[in-house]
């Protein structure tokens, strides 16, 4: 597939706003400013079926049309980039090499919903990508395609940066938004929806780094043509960020629905020292582990939840028979444990419970009753708190047990890892 996303990326100087003119860049806002109204704008993004790709993987175009049109309140586009899901790193490739194509997406989607002012919540690790974005802003305002009467358009705009402060749970749409108000960023109950009531309770639509990318690229080159890359309900290209036991990581641009497989085995080089892959996390660290049997699936968002998991922000980990199950679940347990913002009782208190439990089992310390008491505490956290971070910290323990519950069984009967001692019986057997 032509690279669509990551056409700038070898190119010297990539992040420049000269190198992105020359490439087509800032002719889709031209077109947007002179010629189409802010509806047209938004119904061509509908019309591409482009979908959320943060995670939800909700289509753009819907979103922007729920904000209210008969409003006296101000609107308000925040471009979310507060890339925190474990396994995800696509972003920052963009924030990195080619940050006025995700400008530019930010300057049309803006005008779309009748915006004036637009913010950049990054997180606040993107030390040097904020650096990268200042720089990027100065040059757009310098060309004219920011600030007032944006290209004797009539159109003002201003784009503000705010940076995270490194919580993973400000990455959920509405604690960015009270995290972007200077609040602790706690997450509300919705609805109301942030295209109704979003930052200071005005109509605000949070779209992620790589959604708004696309933007320019579907005015410039049209819906029907976005559409025909990829699948029928999940159109254009993705960026696939693949780590864990392959030879070859990284982020890789192909069309929306290119099989798993495919991307661990071709694209990725296929499993590290040749070992027998034993289990894939398909979208970032929340989204539920497929055994090894149950990779030959496309990797867009209806094939991947038919599969039980979620294409969520396509963070692929790929793990191989070494890998203690058991410890890789503790591994994350402890991360959403501290993680978890504390406001709601069964997330605060549940998901450190799992981690205790989940660590006591790998000390060789576990009894029999803890899987089962595991997965009541699952129960409980399940749909029970005010955002789907209880969900979140839930699926990777509810999906390891179901399938490499052996290995828990294992852990609670004999005391130690069963990956450890076939490794050990293999040593000795050889
Ligand atoms: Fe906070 Fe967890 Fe409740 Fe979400 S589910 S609001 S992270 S305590």
């Amino acid at each position: 597939m032509e690279k669509i996303l990551t056409r700038n990326i070898a190119v010297e100087n990539s992040h420049r706003i000269s190198t992105y003119i020359a490439s087509g860049g800032y002719e889709a806002l031209k077109t947007v400013l002179n010629d189409l109204s802010p509806d047209e704008v938004t119904d061509i993004v509908k019309n591409s079926g482009l979908r959320g790709r943060g995670g939800a993987g909700f289509p753009a175009g819907v979103k922007w049309g729920f904000v209210p049109k008969e409003t006296d309140k101000l609107k308000y586009l925040v471009c979310n980039a507060d890339e925190s899901e474990p396994g995800t790193f696509k972003d920052r490739l963009i924030l990195d090499n080619d940050p006025h194509m995700m400008l530019e997406g930010i300057a049309i989607a803006s005008y779309a919903i009748g915006a004036n002012t637009a913010f950049i919540y990054i997180r606040g690790e993107f030390a040097a990508q904020t650096l990268i974005l200042n720089e990027a802003i100065e040059e757009m305002k310098e060309k004219g395609f920011l600030g007032k009467n944006i290209l004797s358009s009539g159109y003002d705009l201003d784009i503000i940066i705010t940076r995270g402060a490194g919580a993973y749970i400000c990455g959920e749409e509405t604690a960015l938004l009270t995290s972007l108000e200077g609040k602790r960023g706690y997450p509300r109950i919705k609805p109301p929806f942030p295209a109704v009531a979003g930052y200071l309770n005005s109509p605000t639509i949070v779209n992620n780094v790589e959604t708004l990318c696309c933007v320019p690229h579907i005015i410039f080159r049209g819906a029907d043509w976005f559409k025909s890359i990829g699948t029928e309900m999940s159109s254009g290209p993705k960026l696939y960020c693949v780590s864990g036991h392959v030879r070859n990581p990284g982020v890789f641009e192909l069309p929306m629905g290119t099989p798993l497989k495919e991307l661990i085995f071709e694209h990725a080089g296929g499993v590290l020292h040749n070992r027998k892959l034993k289990a894939v996390i398909p979208g970032g660290s929340s989204t539920s582990v497929l055994k090894a049997d149950e990779i030959d699936i496309a990797m867009d968002f209806d094939s991947v939840a038919a599969a039980g998991s979620m294409l969520g922000s396509a963070g692929i980990i790929v793990m191989d028979e070494q890998t203690d199950m058991v410890d890789a679940c503790y591994n994350l347990s402890r991360f959403y444990a501290h993680e978890s913002c504390g406001q709601c009782t069964p997330c605060r208190e549940g998901v450190p419970w799992m981690t205790m439990i989940l660590g006591r089992i790998t000390n060789g310390k576990g009894g029999r009753r803890d899987i089962d008491l595991l997965l009541d505490i699952c129960k409980s956290i399940e749909r029970k708190t005010i955002c789907p971070f209880g969900d979140a910290a839930v699926a990777p323990v509810k999906s390891y047990i179901d399938k490499f519950r052996e290995e828990f069984d294992y852990y609670v009967e004999n005391k130690k890892s069963m990956v450890q001692e076939n490794e050990k019986s293999d040593i000795v057997a050889n």
